[in-house]
């Protein structure tokens, strides 16, 4: 019985209404990928891929890339996929690339914007995860998109990769689809413009907490502030959830208040379809969905 009630676990989840949400991991390493499918996932709604290289003295080429990425992808089957590109800057100084701090601080050029200005390491990883994609359901997103321009420039990138890898001959998989985090306030406040430009979009509360709020995330003395609960996030929250159903763009969150039970209903309800949370939560939040939603 036991047995049978964590299968059970593990299956979709609809609301009472018969919607269904995907309860999908965050995850960052291939041992992550592993909890992720012990504790029931649906699938990853983010790959946080700068934790792959973090700690790296040398930055891994397209080949080594291909090859973490498809041990990863391995251990998830055909749960669909969300590998984010390359979010260094910010509070993720990637060692390799020397980043420096002044320059590529949370207001500089971090995240998309590091991507853009570094086109050949944007289509080593876009080719690797390509290439790394065979066989399964992946799907790439941006981080710390500020303006519907970036994720123009984003997808040419996309399809510049998947047209480099069809000269190229070697086997690859073009992907699902592309979709942009939402974490920064100027993406949220004009969600309508990023969205017509967008396959899906998913909702980074931590950084839209931080930068909304003007709090470092990283810095305990500001840490009250960051409460998602604060006038300010729910109105964005509601305005940009608002925004991305009106234009029929899936609307997912991978921030932290995806797993957080006081909120995670409330995301629900404004029609946010997929819900991105630490392995150890799955249970938690399909259970709350279940009972609750
Ligand atoms: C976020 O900002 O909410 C997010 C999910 O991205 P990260 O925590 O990796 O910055
Ligand atoms: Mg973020």
């Amino acid at each position: 019985a036991a047995q049978a009630r964590t299968q059970a676990a593990h299956g979709p989840v609809h609301l009472a209404d018969g919607r269904q949400i995907l309860v999908v991991a965050n995850i960052g390493s291939l041992a992550d990928a592993r909890a992720a499918v012990a504790s029931g996932a649906d699938g990853v709604g983010l790959l946080r891929t700068e934790l792959l290289v973090l700690d790296r003295d040398t930055y891994p080429d397209e080949d080594v890339q291909t090859a973490d990425l498809t041990a990863i992808f391995d251990v998830l089957g055909d749960r669909p996929i969300v590998v984010r590109v390359l979010d260094a800057g910010g509070d993720k100084p990637v060692t390799a690339l020397d980043l420096d701090p002044q320059h590529n601080g949370f207001l500089g050029v971090r995240g998309l914007r590091y991507l853009l200005a570094h086109p050949d390491l944007l289509q080593t990883q876009l080719r690797a995860i390509c290439r790394a994609s065979v066989g399964h359901r992946v799907s790439v997103m941006a981080p710390m998109v500020s303006v519907a321009a970036e994720v123009v420039a984003f997808r040419a990138a996309v399809e510049q990769a998947v047209v480099s890898l069809g000269e190229s001959g070697v086997p690859f998989q073009a992907p699902d689809e592309i979709g942009v985090m939402i974490e920064v306030p100027a993406a949220a406040l004009a969600a309508d413009e990023i969205c017509a430009v967008s396959d899906f979009v998913s909702i980074g509360s931590n950084d839209l907490t931080s930068y909304t709020m003007a709090a470092d995330r990283t810095e305990t003395g500001v840490a009250d502030l960051l409460d998602p609960s604060a006038t300010a996030i729910q109105r964005l929250l509601d305005q940009l959830c608002g925004f991305a159903v009106a234009s029929g763009t899936p609307v997912a969150v991978c921030g932290e208040i995806a797993g957080m039970p006081e909120h995670a209903l409330g995301l629900v309800a404004r029609g946010v379809h997929e819900l991105s949370v630490a392995p150890v939560r799955i249970p938690l939040i399909k259970e709350l969905l279940r009972t609750q939603g």
